[in-house]
């Protein structure tokens, strides 16, 4: 077989072992995808009606503290100044989001100074203050107080998990500041902007070396296709970061996704809604969110006449529809543990990315984890002949 190495899955976890092996390495390495492109999730294209780059898959934030991820990410792209910030309606009235002293005041009618907040906070928090629950309902109560919750989170959390709150891991909500400040930037790191020539152009970047070789439209799990499961494991190191669930067929039953269909159009007009992310927090609203893609380039010259928007409906995944947000439920955490051990007996086969792990990973964090899989096994394999550790999972 004329490959040193075949990565299963274009996405930034495929793309960034690839990258590595072939430009650190030297090794000649074989990227398959199912799809007609590569990138994985973080693929955009530019709507060809009116230039507008669109995410395909979802609105996609780069945003990282960690200094050897914006190092290595800077490499292909550089990154424009753009700020996330995200407003939610609720009962017919915007509001400013994550949660912070602007939407409390707000909320309340109040003009409260930070130390005022925090104390009727506390004191909505009921039972739940100072504690550190570990489902999405009791942490979110603890976090902002009740009435905050139910405008805010227990809706939009219903329309996008389907899932009972107390049921779902805290870690869901903890992802998002609570600031007694009016700073309304939606995420903490460090760094933080968006490609400048698109994620199309960065992501293409990290494949431009004649030794990846990017098969595309190719599905592993197809026996007719050269670098299908049946030809390759056993036979060259292979990363895979599809779905775990799908690698073994099912055995241990299946691991529960979210999926979004987006619902996409295009309107007369040069601005839609004054901002890219507008949140829909209550239930009478069927979507989540509106995404206006122009307003993530604001320095881009696009025509004036025209926008897009992109509404989300939030469901449950079925085979065959794209797997997005791993839901982990208690049951889905069990499944996960066997299929570790499955993984454990697949000879040269490393799980990795947000399929293969089955957990929510950021761009920056799939990258990272890459890197530290790459410095781990990878480049020892290949440089001392040290074992990739069968079946390894990138945890
Ligand atoms: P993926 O990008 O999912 O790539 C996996 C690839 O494997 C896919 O191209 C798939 O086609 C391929 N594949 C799967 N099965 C097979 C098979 N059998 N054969 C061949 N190929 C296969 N991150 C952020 O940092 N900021 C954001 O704002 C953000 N927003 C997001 C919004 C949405 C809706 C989603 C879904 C994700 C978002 N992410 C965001 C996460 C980001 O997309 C991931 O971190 C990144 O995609 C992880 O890359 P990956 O390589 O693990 O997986
Ligand atoms: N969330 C919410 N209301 C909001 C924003 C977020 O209830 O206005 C909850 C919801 O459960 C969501 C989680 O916080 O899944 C994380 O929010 P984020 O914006 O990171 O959502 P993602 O797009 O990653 O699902």
């Amino acid at each position: 077989m004329n490959t040193d190495l075949v990565v299963v899955g274009s996405g930034l976890y495929g793309l960034t072992v690839a990258e590595r092996a072939a430009n650190k390495l030297g090794l000649n390495v074989t990227i398959i995808d199912r799809r007609d492109h590569i990138g994985g999730n973080a693929y955009s294209e530019i709507d060809p009606e009116t230039g507008i780059e669109v995410h395909k898959y979802g609105a996609h934030l780069f945003h990282t503290s960690n200094e050897r991820v914006w190092e290595y990410v800077n490499r292909f792209t550089s990154f424009t100044n753009y700020v996330h910030r995200v407003y939610g309606v609720h009962k017919g009235e915007v509001f400013p989001l994550p949660i912070n002293l602007g939407t409390i005041n707000q909320f309340f009618r109040a003009n409260l100074t930070p130390d005022q907040a925090r104390a009727l906070i506390q004191e909505q928090a009921g039972e739940f203050a100072g504690q550190d629950p570990q489902n999405l309902n009791d942490k979110g109560i603890s976090l902002i107080g009740r009435p905050l919750y139910e405008a805010f989170i227990k809706h939009y959390t219903g329309k996008q998990w389907q899932t009972d709150p107390t049921n779902l891991p805290a870690s869901i909500i903890s992802r998002l500041p609570v600031r007694y400040t009016y700073d309304n930037r939606y995420f903490n790191d460090t760094y933080e902007g968006l490609p400048t020539d698109g994620y199309t152009a960065w992501l293409e970047r990290m494949a431009d070396n004649p030794r990846i070789n990017v098969q595309l439209s190719t599905d592993f799990f197809d026996d007719s296709a050269e670098f299908s499961k049946k030809n390759v494991v056993g036979q060259v190191p292979v990363i895979y970061t599809g779905a775990v669930d799908r690698y073994f067929d099912y055995a241990e039953g299946d691991l529960k996704w979210r999926t979004i269909d987006f619902e996409r159009e295009t309107l007369p007009t040069g601005d839609f809604q004054g901002t890219s992310v507008v949140n829909y927090n209550d239930d009478d609203v069927p979507y989540t969110r509106i995404i206006e893609p122009r307003h993530f380039h604001p320095e881009r010259d696009y025509a004036t006449d025209k926008t897009i928007i992109m509404r989300e409906f939030s469901r449950f995944a079925e085979k065959g529809d794209e797997p997005y947000y791993p839901v982990n439920t208690e049951e889905d955490r069990t499944k996960l543990l066997a299929y570790r051990d499955l993984a454990k007996g697949e000879k040269d086969v490393i799980f990795g990315g947000r399929l293969g792990t089955y957990k929510y990973l950021d761009m920056h964090m799939a990258i990272g984890a890459a890197l530290s899989t790459f410095d781990n096994k990878i480049e020892p394999h290949f440089a001392r002949g040290a074992s990739l550790e069968a079946g390894g999972v990138d945890a």
